[in-house]
């Protein structure tokens, strides 16, 4: 579930927002977007894997919220965008998408 948007990181281009199949995102204008149905979240990671800022953070639990700072997830962003080998990362990593691991284990449950 989308748990964080860091508004340090974030260029505003609303990539994440339009990319989202849930309509988890308000825009505001001129300012970064707003998790505000982060309920609806599908656990995609499609904002995460598009946020060439690196300002979101998807955790593995898709049933509820499992908070986290700014601090625990520093060193967490952009690894699934450079672990799936997504854009400027294509062929620098193999396509491994561990952090979906959690998510389709529980799925087959
Ligand atoms: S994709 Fe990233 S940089 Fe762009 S608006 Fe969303 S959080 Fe901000
Ligand atoms: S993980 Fe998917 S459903 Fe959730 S906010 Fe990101 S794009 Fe939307």
């Amino acid at each position: 579930m989308i748990e964080l948007l860091l508004t340090d990181r974030c260029t505003s281009c609303g990539t994440c927002a339009s990319v989202c199949p849930a309509n988890v995102f308000d825009e505001p204008p001129d300012v970064p977007p707003v998790i505000a149905r982060q309920a609806d979240c599908q656990t995609c990671f499609l904002c995460e894997l598009h946020c060439e800022a690196d300002a979101l953070y998807v955790g593995p639990d898709w049933e509820k919220p499992a908070p986290v700072s700014p601090e625990t997830v520093r060193g967490l962003l952009g690894e699934f965008r450079r672990h799936a080998g997504w854009h400027e990362w294509e062929g620098a990593f193999p396509n491994e998408h561990w952090r979906m691991d959690e998510v389709f284990r529980r799925a087959r449950e």
